[in-house]
């Protein structure tokens, strides 16, 4: 698993992976990334992508979803299994459907086609400003056998390593340094990706993936609660009591 290292946020020393087989496109995103003065590969096809993530090792991947040959979607499901590199996936169908598959393929972000050139950069720079290592990182912080470091970006649970997505380690770490405060999805977008609108359906996946990797059963959650009709809790009553936790009846507002 290939992590985040860098160190700069300087645009001139990150280098962005453009995945557009619409040349037009291609052209006019490139050309809009050059002037924020971000490195630039272009891929064609899916295929040449992660050809091109594994050689060049970006620090950020813009991936349209429709592709020839591998698509989008299997295209980031790949780059998931080697490398925590962030993604920002381009829809062109705009559904909800297909805004859900890419972040549950593991996008850290979208952008739903036509899109301003000029708000993909900014998206980009946002993205990239999460990913990177704060000069002066925030302490770890350790709840419930989750153990969160800021520095190296890293998380473990009970001593093993957990791979999270840029934003699934935002997530994490807002809520963890917030146990048993209630936030409602609107706040977590605002403060987590910093939007001031957008999908929160963002959230509820996010969620789900996280679920999926810090829970024993993510079915019935026993860190990161639902609060029905209101949003999600990090719950911290519950820290390092064992296993007998499962049967402790809890978790009955896991449905979302
Ligand atoms: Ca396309």
């Amino acid at each position: 698993m290939t992590t985040h290292t860098g160190t700069s946020a300087e645009p001139g020393n990150r280098r962005i992976l453009l995945v557009e087989d619409e040349k037009t496109i291609a052209d006019v995103v490139r050309d809009y990334l050059v002037k924020a003065e971000f490195q630039v590969d272009v891929a064609g096809d899916g295929f040449t992508a992660l050809e091109l993530a594994a050689s060049r090792q970006p620090d950020l991947v813009i991936l349209d979803r429709m592709l020839p040959g591998l698509d989008g979607v299997e295209v980031c499901r790949r780059l998931r299994q080697t490398m925590s590199v962030p993604v920002i996936m381009v829809t062109a169908l705009g559904t909800e459907d297909d805004r859900i598959l890419g972040l549950e393929m593991g996008a850290d972000d979208y952008v739903t086609k036509p899109f301003s050139p000029r708000e993909l950069v900014l998206r980009v720079k946002s993205v990239l400003r999460r990913s990177i290592k704060e000069f002066t990182p925030e302490p770890p912080v350790e709840v419930a056998g989750l153990h969160l470091d800021p520095a190296s970006r890293t998380v473990t649970h009970r001593r093993v390593p957990l791979a999270l997505t840029v934003r699934e380690f935002d997530l994490l770490a807002f809520l963890m340094r917030r146990p048993n405060q209630v936030f409602s999805r609107e706040e977590l977008i605002k403060a987590v990706w910093g939007w001031d609108f957008g999908d929160l359906s963002t959230v509820t996946v996010h969620v789900r993936r996280l679920r999926e990797k810090i829970e024993a059963n993510p079915t019935k959650p026993e860190l990161l609660k639902t609060v029905w009709g209101v949003g999600y809790r990090f719950d911290a009553k519950q820290a390092d009591t064992d296993d007998v936790r499962l049967d402790s009846g809890e978790g009955v507002h896991g449905r979302q």
